[in-house]
């Protein structure tokens, strides 16, 4: 079976427009693209329109591409100074000359939704996270929502579970990696490496969750998933449609897989419209935070 993720993201949706209701609608996202990535670009738009239609202030701001470090802290700085302005994330990728980490250190901590700032992801490795990454946070909370609808306990779903990731960027794979093991999973973390020296499907066999965020399409067939298994395809690649255009694909091959998988997550309309949610929820739970006193932060 495939997994709604649309169905999800709009339940979520109603949940964060009262959360946002009750803190008084005192949040805000804002975004910032620097250069022209295309996914990256429609990521902002989705962000922003999501924003408006429940109520949330929205700043998406560009830079240009030869943006130079400089620049890109002083519109961090600017932000910060936005009392409009709960949350605030710098899109990836960056352009090469720019230093993730500098950016990232750059965030205040308090308005740092992505949990990028070193202090932000130390506290999420200690299992005390402010925030937590919007696409991990979806995908676990996709498994959540599936875990109920089949019946099963919520509590125990991931007891003793071999939790087998594929990519292991800062922004998805390590966190969920965190995520797994703060819920008592067996967390295998597989990546490049993994599949140059031939051993990807030992693993990704073994799994009884498979989360996959790599960026190559179709790299997970039926043939490397076991019986049962529950798949959460974060991978988003735009292929050519042989028509001229293009289509997106994830990084599994969901023809193959679905026969042999308990479950498999579509792309699109699987992780995706969950994180657009969590972003905007992570913005009125930095709202919250700035309204909460000093000594709990
Ligand atoms: P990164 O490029 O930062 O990381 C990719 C990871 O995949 C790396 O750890 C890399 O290994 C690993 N990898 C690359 N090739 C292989 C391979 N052949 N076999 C095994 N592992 C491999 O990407 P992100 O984590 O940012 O994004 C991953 C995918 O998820 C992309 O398609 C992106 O578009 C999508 N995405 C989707 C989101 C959503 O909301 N649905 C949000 C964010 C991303 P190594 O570390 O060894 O180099």
């Amino acid at each position: 079976m495939l997994i709604d993720g649309k169905a999800i993201a709009a339940r979520l949706k109603e949940t964060l427009r009262g959360e946002l209701e009750a803190i008084g609608g005192v949040a805000g996202i804002a975004t910032v693209l620097v250069g022209e990535d295309v996914p990256a670009a429609v990521y902002q738009r989705r962000i922003d329109r999501g924003a408006r239609e429940i109520g949330m202030a929205s700043r998406p701001e560009q830079l240009p591409a030869d943006a130079t470090l400089g620049q890109v802290i002083g519109k961090v700085a600017e932000l910060d100074a936005d009392p409009d302005i709960s949350g605030i994330l710098v899109l990836r990728p960056l352009p090469a000359h720019l230093p993730e980490s500098r950016i990232f250190a750059a965030l205040p901590p308090l308005k740092d939704v992505e949990a990028l700032h070193p202090l932000n992801a130390g506290l999420l490795s200690l299992g005390m996270p402010r925030f937590i990454p919007s696409t991990p946070a979806a995908a676990f909370h996709m498994l959540d929502r599936h875990t109920e609808a089949a019946g099963r306990d919520l509590e125990s779903a991931f007891d003793g579970a071999n939790l087998v990731l594929v990519g292991r960027s800062n922004n998805v794979g390590k966190p969920a990696a965190i995520l797994g093991l703060q819920r008592n999973a067996t967390v295998v973390s597989c990546h490049h490496h993994t599949s140059q020296a031939g051993h990807l499907e030992e693993f990704t066999r073994g799994a009884d969750i498979l989360i996959v965020a790599v960026g190559v399409p179709g790299l997970i067939t039926g043939d490397m998933v076991g019986e049962g298994a529950i798949v959460i395809d974060i991978g988003i690649n735009a292929v050519d449609d042989g028509a001229g255009g293009v289509r997106l694909v994830g990084d599994v091959d969901t023809a193959s897989v679905e026969p042999v998988a308990e479950a498999v997550s579509p792309v699109p309309g699987g992780v995706g419209p969950i994180t657009d949610v969590w972003v905007l929820r992570n913005a009125v739970a930095a709202a919250k935070l700035s309204l909460a006193p000093a000594g709990q932060l």
